[in-house]
């Protein structure tokens, strides 16, 4: 069964593997039982046949004994004696008891009687009285016979007549005869001659005065007749040649001196072909039908297998079909994740020496924007444009595979330069930038991409992917909309983030290596201290300090960042309760808004320490602007209805612009350093007035870090900043040293005057 696919290569399957066995194993049957049948007839033929000629020779011979048993009934008796020695012969007595009667009683042909000279003196032929020269024919013939029963030595049949004297069963003690059987004439008969003896001693015999009786019985017609009957022979004849008609059989027939005398023939009776006539229709019959049930079971087998090769074509199918799926993307119909490992797998066991193979990783930008704005149909639509548009532009022989979500990889092979890698990044990027037509709108996206090239960046597949992933990384962190090529620095940077990760995930459950500093916030025309900003430090075992600039992002990307502000804002709130009269602000990562119950968690965590929400500014960064997700602005909102002051981190850094600020509910802005650092150069100080002049149209507080020199103080002060903070006043100092600040309120009084 290894090999059935279509009807068209089984039909030969079947002559050769079913038809022909049948055909050879019924032919064989068949054969083999005619043969059996052909040879039992012949055997059951050839039996009978032995048997009817064995049982014909010895009816035959009998022939001859009876003769002298039926003589002896006669020949040896005291009346029969004295009968033949009357002078005048009592013909009636005669007929009544010797030539007459051994006709009537024994079909004896021909009987004689001899007297001491050898003359006839008595014939009987077929039952009539005949003169006794009727003899004379049979003379020459029973001459020799005569001659030994008188004890003549000269005679042949002398030693006959010895042994069959000796023989108890055919006659008995006081017979003395001598039987034959002869031709005579053209005609088979059994011959016997006896002496007429007495049986008593009340007659005298002289020996060699006896009278013989002679008796012939011719072995054709009414012999044979009676053999025929009585031996169920059918149709015996005699001939003196074998002159065999249409199925007779002949036997020869020899007389006592080996002389050939003839041949009896007959029609032979056939036990085996009267058997094959009786059962030799069923037979043929029986055969048919075995012919029939063959040719049935044959057809069925064929229909049989036919249908069991179409189930196979169709397990097939589904084998190639779930093969397909198992290996194929259902949403573009591109490899997935599985078959595009096979294909790198084998496409790098195949990349000749010099050329490079490439794995691109492409990630959609503001993908999760169509699917938050747009819903996930737009999303799906999305991502099949973006198959097809890539499809469109990759080189032949490449491999485009869909990862899941807007994740797509492409392997590109027979690559002699990072030019062709990046020809070919440039136009996947300007393909993607082109509006997608969504739902009856146009979608915005972008693409960015990783590329690792084997084997200079590894030769392991999956190595290659992980490389790929670092770069993409990379990409995104530099703004998006761009490719990457992996260098072995992104891969250092990769091994440091992991390994930083490690240690402030241990510092955090440890909690004696972290710590937070706390600068003050001073009003930018007294110079009074409302506030401190709670700065968070990494004092690392063997590295010393780290700022937060080199941990906090790290925190972001693994999802560290929820729990380290948390530690923080419970720290803070441990000042805020030791300064009730100080605002205490703390910095959030706009990655800790996405958990859904952020909020409540905020809330939960400042007043099981005591502390009071108005107490506390939350600062956030503008990007908090831009995200749309309903779980931050959800968050923010009831923030701010619990009494927290939302503040604007960093203003004028990002992209949100004033605008922004109308549709999202904060309290204050912190002009960015950079801007204040600016204020002596251009248009610096034009820019920072008009800032200030819509916040405060918008009525909001203004605040300005990063304030490091007298100059820029007064001109924030007389352009209406509200607050100051920066290394002018304060650096940030550890919560003991807080108290110590309060000495330089006079000075930052000073300032302020
Ligand atoms: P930021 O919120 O803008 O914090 C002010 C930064 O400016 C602080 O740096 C502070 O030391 C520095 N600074 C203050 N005055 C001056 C000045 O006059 N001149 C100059 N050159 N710098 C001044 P720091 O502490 O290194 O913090 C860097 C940033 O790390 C922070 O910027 C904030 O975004 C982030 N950060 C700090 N602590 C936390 C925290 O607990 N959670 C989160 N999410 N972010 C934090
Ligand atoms: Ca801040
Ligand atoms: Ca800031």
């Amino acid at each position: 069964m290894q090999s059935i696919t279509s009807s068209d290569q089984m039909a030969p399957q079947f002559l050769r593997r079913v038809l022909l066995p049948i055909l050879l194993v019924t032919t064989f049957a068949l054969l083999l039982s005619g043969f059996a049948l052909y040879w039992s007839v012949a055997q059951s033929n050839t039996i009978s046949v032995e048997r009817q000629l064995k049982s014909t020779e010895l009816y035959i011979r009998a022939a001859v004994d009876e003769l002298a048993q039926q003589q002896e009934m006669v020949a040896v008796w005291d009346d029969t004696v004295e009968e033949v020695r009357k002078a005048e012969l009592d013909t009636i007595w005669l007929d009544a008891n010797i030539g007459g009667w051994l006709h009537k009683t024994f079909g004896q042909d021909k009987v004689f009687i001899l007297n001491s000279e050898n003359q006839p003196i008595d014939a009987t032929v077929d039952g009539q009285r005949v003169s006794p020269e009727a003899f004379s024919p049979f003379a020459p013939a029973l001459h020799d016979i005569i001659m030994g029963l008188r004890g003549e030595l000269s005679s042949r049949h002398r030693g006959h007549s010895e042994e069959r004297a000796s023989n108890p069963y055919l006659t008995s003690g006081k017979a003395v005869n001598d039987a034959h059987l002869l031709r005579i004439g053209d005609r088979p008969a059994a011959v016997s001659a006896m002496l007429i003896v007495p049986d008593s001693d009340r007659v005298t015999q002289q020996p060699g005065s006896e009278s013989i009786l002679v008796s012939i019985r011719f072995l054709d017609g009414d012999f044979l007749t009676q053999i025929s009957n009585r031996n169920l022979i059918e149709d015996l004849r005699f001939s003196l040649y074998p002159d065999t008609k249409d199925g007779e059989v002949s036997v020869p027939f020899d007389s006592d001196e080996h002389e050939r005398i003839g041949y009896f023939l007959w029609r032979p009776e056939l036990p085996g072909t009267k058997i094959l006539q009786v059962i030799g229709p069923s037979t043929a019959l029986v055969s048919a039908l075995l012919v029939a049930a063959m040719a049935f079971l044959v057809a069925w087998l064929w229909r049989t297998m036919k249908a069991l090769g179409t189930a196979i074509i169709e397990i097939r199918a589904s084998e190639a079909q779930a093969h397909h799926l198992a290996f194929h993307d259902s949403l573009t119909g591109l490899p997935n994740r599985a078959c595009f490992e096979e294909r790198l797998n084998k496409a790098l066991l195949h990349n000749k020496a010099g050329e490079k193979v490439a794995v691109l990783l492409l990630d959609l930008d503001r993908f999760k924007n169509v699917n938050d704005t747009l819903g996930h149909h737009a999303g799906d639509s999305v991502v099949r444009e973006f198959g097809s548009r890539l499809r469109a532009i990759i080189p032949s022989g490449s491999t485009l595979a869909r990862f899941g979500g807007d994740e797509f990889a492409l392997i590109h092979s027979g690559i002699s330069n990072e030019q062709e890698v990046e020809a070919l990044c440039s136009r996947i990027i300007d393909a993607v930038r082109r509006p997608f037509p969504v739902l009856g709108t146009e979608a915005f996206v972008g693409v960015s991409i990783g590329v690792a090239l084997a084997p200079d960046a590894s030769q392991d597949c999956h190595d290659l992917v992980r490389k790929a992933d670092i770069a993409l990384y990379r990409a995104k962190a530099d703004g998006r909309d761009c490719f990457r090529l992996f260098t072995c620095l992104m891969d250092e940077a990769v091994r440091i983030r992991s390994r930083v990760e490690g240690e402030l995930r241990a510092a955090l459950r440890a909690g004696d290596e972290l710590r937070v500093l706390y600068q003050p916030l001073v009003t930018a025309k007294e110079g009074r201290i409302i506030g401190l900003e709670a700065l968070v430090r990494w004092q690392h075992p063997s590295r010393g300090l780290i700022l937060p600039d080199q941990f906090v992002p790290i925190a972001e990307e693994t999802g560290l960042i929820s729990e380290l502000g948390e530690w923080v804002l419970r720290e803070a709130c441990t000042v805020a309760l030791q300064w009730p009269d100080f605002v205490v602000a703390i910095n959030l990562s706009p990655k800790q808004f996405h958990h859904s119950g952020f909020a409540d968690r905020i809330l939960a965590i400042v007043q099981e320490a005591g502390a009071d929400p108005h107490q506390i500014h939350l600062e956030v960064t503008e990007g908090i602007l831009l995200d749309d997700n309903d779980v931050t602005q959800e968050g923010v909102r009831s923030l701010r209805s619990a009494g927290f002051k939302i503040v604007l981190d960093d203003f004028g850094t990002g992209h949100s612009g004033i605008g922004y600020l109308q549709r999202f509910d904060v309290d204050k802005i912190k002009i960015d350093r950079s801007f204040v650092q600016d204020l002596g150069q251009g248009d610096g100080a034009a820019v920072v007035r008009a800032i200030i002049d819509l916040a405060h149209a918008m009525k909001l507080t203004v605040t300005a870090e990063g304030v490091e020199t007298a100059a820029q103080k007064d001109f924030l002060s007389s352009a209406g900043c509200n607050e100051l903070q920066g290394f002018l006043f304060s650096q940030a100092v550890p919560r003991e040293q807080i108290q110590d600040i309060f000495a330089l309120t006079e000075t930052c009084r000073g300032y302020a005057s």
